[in-house]
């Protein structure tokens, strides 16, 4: 069948591929002048920095691909040790953490006695959660609200209190030490929203983080899984057309007729996905009544990036490769940061310096670093004429903190703020991650992977099943796979039968 994929993020480059390699003819269209989406790359004044994405879990969702497609995976895993480091404003105290419970012991002992016992406890109920809803619940496709809410009774009961608590309240249970159930409370900003408003389930991060896969990097850079796999495609003739941007659409007998990009033409396919944000194209291009924007804005979108690639000359000390800074009013902090309320002089960010894992990202005796601080969305802030001051601030609150004048060896500065991130992939309303985690907005609650209109369309990415990050794009894009297995079953077995 030929099949048109609307965008060229990790979600819709891992379907052509699994497509492709099932017979399928597959060509892409991108509204930017590169592929990878979020998972991107700026080249500049001789850096190469990784964009988003910095690092991941759940390796073995890319395996798992690989064998799908029946190829090496073409990129290399670099494991994360220690993971990353979490500093507190108010001590200047570092913490380096480590998965391995004993090591982690005695870093955090001055903080919260008998840890390692504590954590085992926290991570053994996490980890028992994750192996009784990660194939049941999460790699799975659903007809139906009845469907969804009935492979829900097939996980244990004892789960049910995760339900009912937050990230905050299910470590509160474990922890005593503000400062370690703040650490730990980190996991509920990579879905990118607070410990407070994100279900206790999600606590299942901290044992994937912690004990099942660890995190991970990759040789060379993030971006060498975007072009590893655009080598792939290149082999099985999948075409990509850039600076395309789907704007309207064409409808016959209840089927979708053709995609209409911004110059008019009429792109033509007999089945389509789409890997651009699966609420946020339903509003703007198929202008469903459902996706209308009062609706979309109602919903519980998460944070929105203010990121910095910045080039430093020198060696920047007392950081490592991952690093979390911390403010001094975490609570109240996390209960403004989705509304209008940050602070500029004050904020919490993220710093990945990227030249600790790819040294050629930088000239030679240059660090270069991501910077990432979580914002509201443009729904609560809408303008960023303020944005030079929110990155001077951090510039110089990180130097302060490292205690290395970052400012004075500057080489590069580049700062995308939330209007910078809609414009470049057409984020909702800037919306880092997409549609939020809450339990009202997964499963059969988050927009579907098939289209309820034409029986030819389906989505992959963030704002479908299963959710947000990379492993999730991966999986999404095998359950998307699937819906077209079960059209028109594996196409390449069928070319094989008839040969
Ligand atoms: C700052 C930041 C940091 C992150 N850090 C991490 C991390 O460390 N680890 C992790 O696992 N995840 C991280 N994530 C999340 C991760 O990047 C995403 O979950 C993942 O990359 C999303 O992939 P996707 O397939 O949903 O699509 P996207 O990457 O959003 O790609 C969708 C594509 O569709 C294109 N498109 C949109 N509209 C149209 C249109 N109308 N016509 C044509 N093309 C269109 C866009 O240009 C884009 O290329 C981060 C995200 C951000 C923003």
């Amino acid at each position: 069948m030929d099949i048109l994929i609307t965008g060229t993020g990790l979600g819709g480059l891992t379907t052509a591929l699994r497509l492709a390699k099932r017979g399928h003819r597959v060509e892409m269209l991108e509204k930017a002048d590169r592929p990878g989406g979020r998972l991107n790359q700026l080249k500049k004044d001789g850096f190469t920095f990784d964009m988003a994405p910095s690092f991941f879990s759940m390796s073995y969702e890319f395996d798992e691909f690989a064998k799908d497609c029946g190829i090496s995976l073409p990129f290399q895993f670099v494991p994360l040790d220690p993971l990353y480091t979490v500093n507190f404003a108010k001590t200047g105290k570092q913490y380096v953490i480590y998965r391995d419970l004993q090591r982690l012991e005695k870093e955090l002992e001055e903080l919260e006695p008998d840890l390692a016992r504590k954590m085992k406890a926290y991570l053994d109920s996490a980890g028992s959660f994750f192996h009784d809803s990660i194939d049941k619940v999460v790699r799975r496709n659903y007809n139906s609200l009845a469907e969804y809410l009935f492979t829900l009774t097939r996980v244990p009961l004892k789960h049910v209190p995760k339900v009912t608590r937050n990230v905050w309240q299910e470590l509160e249970k474990y922890f005593d030490s503000e400062e370690v159930k703040q650490i730990f409370s980190l996991v509920a900003f990579f879905l990118g929203a607070t410990p407070y408003d994100t279900p206790a389930l999600y606590s299942l991060l901290s044992y994937t983080e912690m004990v099942h896969d660890g995190y991970h990097n990759v040789k060379g850079g993030m971006y060498k899984i975007v072009e590893g796999l655009m080598d792939e495609m290149e082999k099985e003739g999948v075409k990509v057309h850039y600076n395309k941007e789907i704007v309207d659409y064409k409808e016959e007998g209840g089927k979708l007729k053709g995609l209409v990009d911004q110059n008019g033409k009429i792109w033509t396919a007999d089945d389509y996905v789409v890997n651009a944000d699966a609420a946020g194209f339903r509003n703007a291009v198929f202008r469903r009544k459902k996706y209308r924007t009062q609706r979309l804005d109602k919903q519980k979108w998460t944070l929105a990036p203010f990121t910095m690639y910045l080039g430093i000359k020198g060696k920047v000390p007392n950081i490592h490769h991952h690093n979390y800074f911390l403010g001094k009013n975490f609570k109240e902090y996390a209960s403004k940061i989705f509304k209008n309320d940050i602070s500029l002089e004050k904020p919490y960010y993220y710093v990945n310096v990227q030249t600790r894992n790819n040294p050629d990202a930088a000239p030679k005796g240059h660090e270069a670093l991501f910077v990432l601080v979580p914002v509201p969305d443009l729904r609560y802030k809408p303008r960023w004429e303020d944005a030079e001051t929110l990155a001077i601030n951090v510039i110089r609150d990180l130097s302060q903190r490292t205690g290395y004048d970052l400012e004075n060896n500057l080489v590069s500065k580049t700062v995308f703020n939330p209007k910078d991130w809609e414009q470049f992939l057409n984020l909702y309303r800037g919306s880092g991650l997409g549609l939020a985690h809450d339990l009202n907005q997964i499963g059969a609650f988050r927009p579907p992977n098939k289209d309820e209109k034409f029986n030819n369309v389906f989505y992959v990415g963030s704002s479908t099943v299963p959710g947000t990050g990379l492993p999730m794009a991966v999986i999404s894009s095998g359950l998307v796979t699937q819906r077209i297995i079960n059209k028109y079953g594996n196409i390449s077995e069928k070319c094989a039968k008839n040969q």
